[in-house]
């Protein structure tokens, strides 16, 4: 394994981009089995297979449990303008706790994931989870919301995060995409989430644009090249890589913050998925490990590694 850094930033970076719409909100019915698939044939390279074709049944349940499930009701206009005039997401989560559809994703979720073959400490987490009371599995929900889980309940936190990320999906796929206001550098403007990863992809009339994709709801949003996704730093921007292995995922470094985030190229796989390609390049992250910078964003998968 040997690390390789770009001295002249990004050289694709100009791209022939057109102009790329401000964000794509996620589709619930083919993101999730799509991102299964991903993991089952990343999985096929790997030496986590066990565990990617794992992830990738418990992401085939988030696609399955949905059928039947009511379409979620867009943001009414007094709720769209209020998060235009103070640039706030258009999604609120407190509404989160009443919400009758989302406790039937959880509880769907984890009766699913329970039919998966998985790893013992997967089962155990499992099994706490959905023995969870309500304030249980809300404080759960509100841990997830801070982007950052408990050393010694990741696995815990993965099964809820799982199930968020399925009803926000739903949520974010009504929304009209005129309503959608800029928010803070680096946040989702649909629900406030941080990205999983960022990605340069290649379709019609965005080709070489990047996108930041939420790790709650899925949506991408657009995000200029060359510029620090956690600061918004365009200055000391580097890149490193793990040699041979096709270019497709590397480390945005910032000199300004310190801080590294994940850039997947699938403008060169169009497989590549936000969250399948990060936590199948597990390696980068240890590798970055030993270096002076630290990852931001919010990646559940790899809290645990
Ligand atoms: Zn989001
Ligand atoms: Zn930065």
């Amino acid at each position: 394994m040997s690390r390789k850094s770009a001295v002249v930033p990004d050289p694709t970076a100009i791209g022939n981009v057109a102009s790329p719409p401000f964000a794509r909100l996620p589709d619930p019915a083919s993101l999730f089995s799509a991102r299964s698939g991903r993991l089952h044939q990343l999985a096929e390279a790997s030496n986590l297979a066990p565990y990617l074709n794992f992830l990738a049944e418990l992401v085939q349940a988030q696609n399955d449990i949905q059928s039947d499930l009511p379409l979620p009701e867009s943001p009414d206009a007094e709720t769209i303008a209020r998060a235009h005039v103070f640039e706030m997401p258009l999604l609120d989560r407190g509404k989160i706790g009443g919400d009758k559809v989302a406790s039937t994703i959880f509880d769907r979720l984890f009766a699913a994931a329970a039919t998966i073959d998985k790893p013992v400490a997967a089962a155990k987490a499992l099994a706490r989870v959905t023995a969870a009371d309500r304030a249980e599995r809300f404080a759960m929900v509100q841990t997830v919301f801070t982007n950052r889980l408990p050393a010694d309940a990741i696995a815990e936190h993965v099964f809820v995060w799982s199930a968020l990320q399925v009803h926000f999906a739903r949520l974010a796929s009504v929304l009209d995409l005129a309503t959608l206001v800029p928010v803070a550098d680096g946040l989702c403007p649909v629900c406030g989430g941080l990205p999983v990863s960022t990605m340069v992809v290649g379709w019609p009339g965005s080709h070489g644009a990047r996108f930041c994709s939420c790790s709650l709801c899925g949506t991408l949003w657009h995000y200029v090249r060359v510029k620090c996704v956690l600061c918004g730093s365009t200055k000391g921007i580097g890149y490193q890589e793990i040699e041979g292995q096709g270019g497709i995922v590397k480390a945005e470094t910032c000199d300004e913050c310190h801080g590294w985030s994940k850039i997947l190229y699938q403008n060169k796989d169009p497989a590549a998925d936000p969250v399948a390609d990060d936590m199948a390049s597990l390696s980068l992250d240890l590798l970055m490990r030993e270096g002076p910078y630290h990852r931001g964003g919010f990646s559940p998968l790899l809290a645990g590694f």
